[in-house]
């Protein structure tokens, strides 16, 4: 199907200002950017949607459809942006740390017009994880790299390996370790008792071009405080992102564990294969989270205790988000990069959670 864009919409979409990106630009491009046909042969409407914290990553990710760019090139260069950030402590550089201290980082993706894939679990001092998933994706005949394994790919590809502990990181945890046992050698901090509850994060982008080409990307730094080793579902193709280019994408962020189970991104894409709209699709999966939610996870009024949220987007550019508990999410509709509220399952009782 065919989605028409005014002059207008096309104007707005590739306003002045923003600068050509070329090939250069982009680490390990898919391929280079290349003209887009003429407004009146668009087969979708482009967007890019993401994780509330993809704001920036949704700009990003649009400014470079427009320009022509990979699908996959623009979602990685649009979540970079997070993972390089040291105020985000969910994703990247300044993601909060194990139980011990290290940061470890998930990271997958997915290239619809060439279905592959690629991801990392556990990558530690590598500011990116995004771009090495998409380096496994691009270089190599596997899917998922961990590990001391996966950082040694990384150098190899020239990525330096650095710290990833900032300041606040750093004190974040130190605070969280003290206040973890009344009994323990380390003094409690109480003002930091905040800590004790657990941070989480991630930034998941989809997007589609106007050709109607789809890609997916989720980069992580998981759990606050995991057991080392633990890996997210972040990572998992099917559960933290999936694309099939004939049909869109979804991705997830909030509590692993309960996305693993029901393998979120996999089945949303297949809720939209049988027709579902985006949003529906969401919501679809999200009622199989709480159909398999073990009773430790539910407060006293039956609801889960914890949050899980899933975006989407179909080979039209139709696009959606869903979470348990009302929240938001970021998207570039082709007229404007915004906040969104997102459909919801249950109302929030703060008793319960
Ligand atoms: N989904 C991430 C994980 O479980 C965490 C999050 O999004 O908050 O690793």
């Amino acid at each position: 199907m065919k989605h028409r864009v005014s002059r207008r919409e096309f104007v707005a979409s590739t306003a002045a200002g923003i600068a050509a990106t070329t090939a250069h630009d982009i680490a390990f491009p898919i391929r280079p950017p290349r003209p887009l046909p003429p407004p009146s042969r668009w087969a979708a409407k482009p967007v890019a949607v993401a994780s509330a914290n993809g704001l920036r990553a949704v700009q990003k990710a649009f400014d470079m459809l427009m320009q022509g760019a990979d699908t996959l090139d623009a979602v990685i260069e649009g979540v970079k942006i997070q993972e390089l950030d040291p105020n985000d402590d969910s994703v990247g550089y300044g993601g909060l740390p194990n139980a011990e201290g290290v940061v470890q980082l998930d990271a997958s993706c997915m290239h619809g017009p060439t279905k592959r894939a690629g991801a990392v679990g556990a990558l530690e001092g590598i500011k990116t994880p995004s771009e090495v998933a998409k380096l496994v994706l691009k270089y190599t005949n596997h899917i998922f790299l961990v590990g001391e394994g996966a950082k040694r790919f990384a150098l190899q590809y020239g990525f330096k390996e650095e710290d990833l502990l900032t300041e606040h990181s750093r004190e974040a945890w130190l605070h969280w370790r003290a206040n973890l046992n009344p009994d323990d050698d380390y003094l409690d901090v109480p003002e930091a008792q905040h800590m004790s509850t657990r941070p989480t994060g991630t930034i998941n982008c989809n997007a589609v071009t106007p050709q109607g080409d789809i890609s997916s990307v989720t980069t992580t730094s998981g759990l606050a405080w995991k057991i080392p080793g633990r890996v997210g579902d972040s990572p998992i193709i099917g559960a933290g992102q999936y694309t099939d280019n004939t049909v869109g994408a979804a991705g997830s962020t909030g509590r692993g564990e309960s996305n693993i189970m029901v393998c979120g991104g996999f089945l949303t894409v297949e809720s939209m294969r049988r027709g579902m709209k985006p949003t529906d699709a969401c919501l679809e999966t999200l009622k199989r989270v709480v159909q398999l939610t073990v009773p430790r996870l539910l407060g006293p009024d039956g609801k889960p205790k914890f949050d899980v949220k899933f975006y989407a987007v179909n080979k039209r550019g139709e696009f959606g988000a869903a979470s348990l508990y009302a929240a938001r999410y970021a998207a570039h509709d082709g007229t404007e990069a915004k906040l969104r509220d997102m459909a919801y399952l249950y109302d929030q009782p703060a008793a319960s959670r």
